[in-house]
């Protein structure tokens, strides 16, 4: 699929719709593993903001050339793709397709380690009391998709010291699909950098979805999905992002002069 993939300012997505995503990850998860030889399969969803900072990070860049599935996440791809007169065939949202990947692996019986988000949930209501965000979601999605398999979960905070133990849970576990939300670039870094050692049959880094599955966050209404106004929505929820979402006009004018 590599060499058909459509170019948005050097980072290489697929040209796929939703389905195409979920054969190709039926595909590794169905791939065999003999003696190490392969390595898992990775799954990455760059967004505007993590195209442009790959611009100018080699080793993010490195990342998201290795992937074997690359989702452009969010309006601001979509619309570079359609700017320069190649348009994908769906918008996507990373979020979304994980749940379909999820519903996938619960429909295979394939098992899931969910990795990243803070170690204590924000506590509303006493009912997240003690949790992790990654329990919280495991808990909320297995809620919502009957069969789910979730055999572990880790907070996402842990340091470079850490990161092998990090690695060797996940294999113990004895996950078929791993699911990283650690935010970019760290996500895309630390699955680049223990692909080979990860016994999983695919991984995907997944940003911010793990606050919105395990209710700390709530995602943006449809309507503004609908309209590419999701950005607008996660900024009123996280002003930080300012200075990110701010880049992204220069972004797309820099898709513009390329066209
Ligand atoms: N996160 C994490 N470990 C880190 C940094 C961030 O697990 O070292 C988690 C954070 O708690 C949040 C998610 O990564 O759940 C997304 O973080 P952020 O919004 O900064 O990243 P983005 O969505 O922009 O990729």
């Amino acid at each position: 699929m590599k060499d058909e993939r459509l170019l948005i300012r050097e980072t290489a997505v697929d040209r796929v719709d939703v389905d195409g995503a979920l054969a190709a990850v039926r595909g590794f998860l169905n791939a065999p593993r003999e003696s190490g030889s392969l390595r898992s399969a990775l799954i990455v969803t760059p967004n505007c903001e993590i195209a442009r900072s790959a611009l100018k990070d080699a080793d993010l860049r490195a990342a998201l050339d290795a992937a074997d599935l690359v989702i452009p996440d969010g309006a601001g791809m979509y619309l570079s793709s359609k700017i320069l007169g190649e348009p994908l065939p769906q918008r996507m949202a990373g979020i979304d397709l994980c749940f379909e990947i999820l519903r996938l692996c619960a429909a295979e019986g394939r098992k899931v380690f969910i990795l990243g988000g803070k170690a204590c949930a924000p506590c509303f209501s006493g009912w997240s009391a003690g949790k992790s965000v990654a329990q919280l979601a495991a808990q909320r999605l297995a809620e919502q998709i009957p069969g789910l398999k979730v055999c572990g979960t880790r907070d996402g905070y842990f340091s470079d010291a850490e990161e092998i133990g990090v690695v060797d849970q996940i294999n113990e576990s004895g996950a078929d699909f791993l699911v990283a939300g650690l935010g970019s670039p760290r996500q895309e870094l630390f699955l680049f950098r223990n692909l080979k050692d990860l016994r999983c049959k695919a991984c995907m880094g997944v940003g911010g979805s793990l606050d919105v599955w395990s209710g700390c966050l709530k995602r943006a209404p449809e309507w503004m999905t609908r309209c590419g106004l999701e950005w607008l929505y996660r900024l009123w929820q996280e002003p930080r992002r300012i200075r990110r979402i701010a880049s992204i006009p220069g972004f797309m004018a820099g898709v513009l002069l390329r066209r």
